[in-house]
């Protein structure tokens, strides 16, 4: 029991699409604030996936789900970036 957890699995995808788009966009500020700011922004325009996993589970579904939403993923992060950019908390 004490093993298992809630996780939103959207919020991986945010994360691993966010390192992809920032390697292509190097005028980005990949600072912890302004990533966080990004994901965060991202985040709360996305549906959440919540699952139920076991301590240390490979995520293994997140490729499927990766290919499935990247593009809604793109779009709110690109979105989040122009505000961060715009307004920027460092
Ligand atoms: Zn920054």
């Amino acid at each position: 029991m004490s093993d298992l957890k809630l996780q939103n699995y959207m919020e991986k995808v945010v994360e691993k699409k966010l390192e992809e788009i920032l390697t292509d966009r190097k005028e980005v500020c990949d600072c912890q604030q302004c990533k966080l700011d990004i994901m965060a922004l991202a985040l709360n325009d996305l549906p959440p996936r919540y699952v139920v996993t076991e301590k240390g589970e490979v995520f293994s579904k997140i490729d499927s789900l990766f290919v499935q939403f990247s593009t809604d993923v793109t779009t709110a992060i690109i979105k989040a970036i122009d505000q961060v950019k715009t307004q920027p908390r460092h």
